[in-house]
């Protein structure tokens, strides 16, 4: 449907303030653009952008829009990794960046923080109260806490140590497709048993509601302890994950590999010797220092029983920083210097070397392009593989970008279903949409296109992604 764009921009200017609503060519590209490999498209680019300040002026825009049945798309920083932020059709695209608020609340056990702020600026606002964030995504520096809670995800092995930060989130402010305002959950510490709206509304990805203000737990920071590990093979380090588990091993809050592959390549970039086979990094956590390195013991122990070329506990906090930041480095040499194509398999835990030999196997291994590197490096103690096809060149054509990621992300997503996993990040829907009805059949689609009917009847939100459309 077309709209008159000069009274849409008019119309939002009159609910945000002019200065905070945009219906110019270059605006509208920046939001259409993501991580998402391929060129944008004409439907990917939004009619508007708006820039509410408050839950107010969110409810007015949504108000509006779904009375004309006009599409909104919900963007916190548009770091997705699987497509989520990208309008899969025109729309207004809702920015919470202005949205920053936090008051921190000691003496309740909480803090309320606005949807738009980013990670890494909440949580130093956190360390003065010595309080946790249990949000470690790559992209902290930018990525929202909206868009993390939205997206329910916790990175690292953060999960498999503590849990994910809806278990933490003890209610919500969010604005309804309807434009009303709806606040959930408690403000005790004691969360709500039973049926409550909280636990609907974390992990929705922008297609139930858009949050806006999020009450959350003050976690107690923990002391860490740090360990490096040097295996021969990655597949050492697989046996030692699955012995982990089996032998109930209290799970790290990092636990990250480099492969053979990209273990050079991140050592070499932070200035330390290459080192031979592959790199598994742990961070063990406690209240006390006494604590910390109890545990870290015990996990020393359970790794030299698995026979690594070397392991250490790491004491000194500069030679760890350069050890843990390899791991960046790594994937920024291989998102700088070529084309990556990513993928997140989460197998069953005792199937987690066969799920990982099967990937390298189809990444080196696909008809989309030829030639292409397998890399492999990232959070394997939760367990996830991120199992990556490299191609040493951007020059590469849109149509290739496009049917490589595609292909990557069917081929991986049937190793999820093959062996048992369903995505710890990232999110589920627009790209990950036909995973989903594959692994769980029609009657979970339609249930979940029900839930989504009950809270947008129009569809306004996030058109598209729960469609799965590219
Ligand atoms: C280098 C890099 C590293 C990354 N590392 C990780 C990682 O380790 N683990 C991981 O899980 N992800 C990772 N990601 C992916 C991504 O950064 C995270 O999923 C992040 O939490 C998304 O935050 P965002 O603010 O960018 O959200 P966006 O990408 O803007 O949005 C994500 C989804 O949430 C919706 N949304 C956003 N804000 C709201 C809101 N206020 N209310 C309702 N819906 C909303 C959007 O509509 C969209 O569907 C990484 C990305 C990059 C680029």
């Amino acid at each position: 449907m077309q709209y008159d764009l000069k009274r849409l921009g008019r119309d939002l200017a009159d609910l945000v303030g002019k200065e905070n609503a945009f219906t110019d060519r270059p605006t509208a590209m920046a939001y259409a653009k993501d991580t998402m490999p391929w060129d944008v498209e004409a439907h990917h680019v939004p009619y508007a952008v708006v820039r509410p300040a408050d839950s107010r002026e969110v409810s007015a825009v949504l108000r509006y829009a779904n009375q004309r049945a006009i599409p909104v798309h919900t963007h916190g920083s548009g770091t997705s990794l699987v497509g989520l932020g990208r309008p899969k059709t025109n729309a207004i695209v809702l920015d919470t960046g202005r949205m920053q608020k936090l008051e921190i609340f000691p003496e309740r056990g909480y803090f309320e923080v606005e949807a738009g702020m980013h990670i890494g600026k909440l949580r130093k606002a956190l360390a003065p109260h010595k309080a946790l964030l249990p949000i470690f995504p790559g992209s902290e520096p930018v990525a929202t806490i909206g868009g993390s809670v939205a997206v329910n995800t916790s990175a690292h092995a953060v999960d498999a140590s503590l849990c994910k930060p809806g278990d933490y989130v003890l209610g919500l402010e969010v604005v309804l497709a309807s434009g009303e305002i709806l606040n959930t959950g408690t403000e005790s510490t004691r969360k709500p048993a039973g049926i409550e709206a909280t636990k609907f509304l974390v992990g929705s990805e922008g297609l139930l509601c858009v949050i806006t203000k999020i009450r959350m737990r003050l976690i107690p920071l923990p002391r860490m302890a740090n360990i490096v590990a040097y295996f021969s093979s990655t597949e050492e380090i697989l046996d030692t994950v699955m012995a982990m588990y089996r032998e109930g091993i209290p799970t790290p809050l990092f636990f990250e590999y480099l492969d053979e592959k990209s273990a050079p390549v991140g050592f070499s970039a932070v200035g330390l010797d290459p080192p031979q086979g592959a790199v598994a990094m742990m961070s063990m956590h406690s209240a006390t220092a006494a604590g910390c390195e109890a545990r870290a013991q015990v996990f020393l122990d359970f790794l030299k029983r698995q026979k690594p070329l070397e392991a250490e506990i790491v004491a000194d906090a500069a030679r760890w920083g350069k050890i843990w930041s390899s791991r960046a480095e790594a994937g920024n040499y291989v998102y700088r210097l070529g084309s990556t194509f990513g993928s997140e398999i989460t197998p069953r835990v005792d199937r987690l070397k066969e799920a990982f030999a099967e990937a390298r196997q189809i990444i080196l291994n696909l008809d989309s392009v030829k030639g292409n590197e397998f890399y492999s490096f990232g959070h394997i103690g939760a367990p996830t593989i991120h199992a990556y096809a490299f191609i040493p060149s951007k020059e590469i054509p849109n149509a290739v970008k496009k049917a490589v990621t595609l292909e990557v992300r069917e081929k991986t997503e049937a190793l999820n279903i093959k062996y048992g996993g369903c995505g710890g990040e990232w999110g589920l829907t627009a790209q990950r949409a036909g995973f989903l009805g594959k692994k769980y059949g029609p009657a979970y689609t339609a249930f979940l296109t029900g839930l989504k009917k009950t809270f947008d009847p129009n569809n306004i939100l996030n058109r598209g992604n729960l469609e799965g459309w590219l």
